[in-house]
C-alpha cells in the first residue's frame, strides 16, 4: 500500500502531567534521530499523537525503525486521500485485501470532523463496511474485538484511512529520565540491565573495565559489540574504556586473596561514579542479580556499595538467570555474550572469594593501597568512543586496535 503517514500513539506518556511536554519532545527527538536516513519524513508532535508525514519515504522501512523506540505504545500506517466517497470505499477495500487472511473479521470505525461532508460517521461506517463486505468474499463483521479495525477519519483537509495497529516498544523515551552509567562487562546480565534501564527512559553510557594483557582484545571488542546491540534503541552510545590492569595488579600484590573480589568491585564502583560525575549522570546501572555469584550476596553488595551514595540501579536484581537469558535472547545479546573470551574478573578471581565480607575489614585492607592515586591515574587514561548502529568490532584487525592503546 502507498501509505502517506504513520500515526504514533504514546501510551504511558499521556499520564505524565506536567512532564508530558518533556516526554513528547524527547520522543520526537529520538524518532528524528533514528530516522536520520529518511530526510523527507516530517514529524508533527501533538498532545496525544505524533504524525510522521512520509513524503514518499518507504513506510515499511520507517516502521522498522520505530519498533524499538521506547515511549511508543503503538503505531499505524495511514493513507491520506481526497474526500471522495468512491475513493474512500475503494481505498478501504484495497487496504483490507492487503492484510486479510481467511477467517479474519473486521469492523469500520469512523470519525468526522468536517461536518459538511456528505456522510456522517454512521453513514461512513455503513458505506465503507458494506463495500468491504461485498468485495472480500468470506469476511465477517465483528463489533467486539475484530481482527481488522478499519479507521476512517474525515477531516477538513482530507480523509485518513488505516487498518493496522502495530505494538510499539512501550516504556518511556530514552533520555526523559536523565543519564546513567551502565557498567558493561562482556556477560549476559549487564546488557540486559542496560536495555531495561533504557526502557524506563535512562540514557546510558557504557563503562567497561579492561585489563590487558590479562584479558584479550577480543573480550574488549566483544563488550563494544554488545554496546552496538543496544544502539537501535538510541542511535548511538558512548563507550568508555577504563584501563584496569594496574589496579588489579596492585590489589593482587597487597590484599589477601579472600578480599580481592570485594576490593576490585569497590574500585570499579568508585571509578564509575567518578565518570558519572564528570559526565553529569544521575545514577549507576549494573547487571547484578541477587545470589548469582559471591559478589552479589547482600553482604557483598553492602560492602561494595559502601564507596558511594549515588543510586545504583540493578534492573535484573530479582530475576532468575533463565529470565535474564530470555530477555538477552529477545534483544539478541545472548549469543554474543556466551562467546568464551576471558573477562578481567575470571583472570583475577580468587579460589574462594568472601561471600560475607565485613566492611571494616575491607576498609582496613584497602588502606594499604593508594586509592586516590590509582583512581586518578585510571581517570587520566579513559578512552571514550561512540558506538553506532551497524558498527562492527569483533572482526576489526589487531593493528587497528593496537593503534588505540
Ligand atoms: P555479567 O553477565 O553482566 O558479566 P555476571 O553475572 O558475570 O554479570 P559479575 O561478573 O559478578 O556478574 O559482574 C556483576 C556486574 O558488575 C556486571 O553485571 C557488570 O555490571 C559489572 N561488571 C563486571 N565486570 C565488569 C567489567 N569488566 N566492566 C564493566 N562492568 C563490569
Ligand atoms: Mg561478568
Amino acid at each position: 500500500m502507498n501509505y502517506t503517514e504513520i500515526m504514533v500513539r504514546y501510551g504511558e506518556l499521556s499520564t505524565k502531567g506536567k512532564n508530558r511536554r518533556i516526554f513528547i519532545n524527547q520522543l520526537s527527538y529520538n524518532i528524528k534521530n533514528s530516522l536520520h536516513e529518511f530526510p523527507n519524513v516530517k514529524i508533527r508532535a501533538d498532545r496525544d499523537r505524533t504524525h510522521l508525514i512520509l513524503n514518499g519515504s518507504d513506510s515499511e522501512q520507517v516502521m522498522q525503525r520505530l519498533a524499538p523506540i521506547f515511549g511508543i505504545q503503538s503505531f499505524s500506517p495511514v493513507i491520506r486521500i481526497e474526500k471522495s466517497p468512491e475513493l474512500i470505499k475503494k481505498t478501504a477495500v484495497e487496504m483490507v485485501k492487503a492484510i486479510w487472511l481467511p477467517g479474519m473479521t473486521f469492523k469500520v470505525q469512523s470519525r468526522r470532523s468536517d461536518k459538511n461532508f456528505e456522510w456522517d460517521s454512521n453513514d461512513a461506517n455503513r458505506e465503507v463496511g458494506s463495500a468491504i463486505y461485498h468485495s472480500v468474499p468470506g469476511i465477517e463483521v465483528k463489533m467486539i474485538q475484530p481482527d481488522i479495525r478499519v479507521e476512517v477519519e474525515i477531516r477538513q483537509e482530507a480523509a485518513y484511512l488505516s487498518c493496522e495497529t502495530i505494538q510499539g516498544a512501550g516504556g518511556l523515551p530514552v533520555g526523559s529520565s536523565g543519564r546513567g552509567m551502565l557498567m558493561l562487562s562482556g556477560g549476559i546480565d549487564s546488557p540486559v540491565a542496560g536495555y531495561l534501564a533504557m526502557k524506563r527512559g535512562i540514557e546510558i553510557e557504557a563503562v567497561h573495565f579492561y585489563s590487558p594483557p590479562y584479558t584479550s582484545e577480543q573480550s574488549w571488542q566483544k563488550a563494544k559489540e554488545l554496546a552496538v546491540k543496544l544502539t537501535p534503541y538510541v542511535g548511538s552510545i558512548q563507550f568508555i574504556t577504563v584501563p584496569f590492569t594496574v589496579i588489579q595488579e596492585e590489589i593482587k600484590r597487597c590484599i589477601p586473596a579472600g578480599y580481592w573480589m570485594t576490593i576490585t568491585r569497590r574500585f570499579m564502583l568508585r571509578l564509575t561514579d567518578r565518570i558519572r560525575e564528570e559526565r553529569e549522570g544521575l545514577a549507576i546501572i549494573n547487571g547484578e542479580s541477587l545470589g548469582q555469584v559471591a559478589s552479589q550476596t547482600m553482604h557483598s553488595m553492602l560492602a561494595i556499595n559502601d564507596v558511594t551514595t549515588t543510586p545504583v540501579i540493578r534492573p535484573v536484581i530479582t530475576m532468575d538467570k533463565s529470565e535474564i537469558v530470555e530477555v538477552a535472547q529477545k534483544i539478541d545479546t545472548f549469543n554474543l555474550a556466551i562467546q568464551p573470551f576471558e573477562d578481567c574478573c575470571t583472570v583475577f578471581a580468587p579460589p574462594e572469594p568472601k561471600t560475607k565480607p565485613k566492611v571494616d575489614k575491607v576498609q582496613h585492607y584497602e588502606a594499604r593501597l593508594d586509592v586516590e592515586g590509582l583512581i586518578s591515574d585510571a581517570m587520566s587514561q579513559l578512552i571514550i568512543e561512540e558506538v553506532k548502529i551497524n558498527d562492527n568490532y569483533l572482526n576489526q584487525s589487531t593493528e587497528e586496535m593496537e593503534d588505540l592503546f
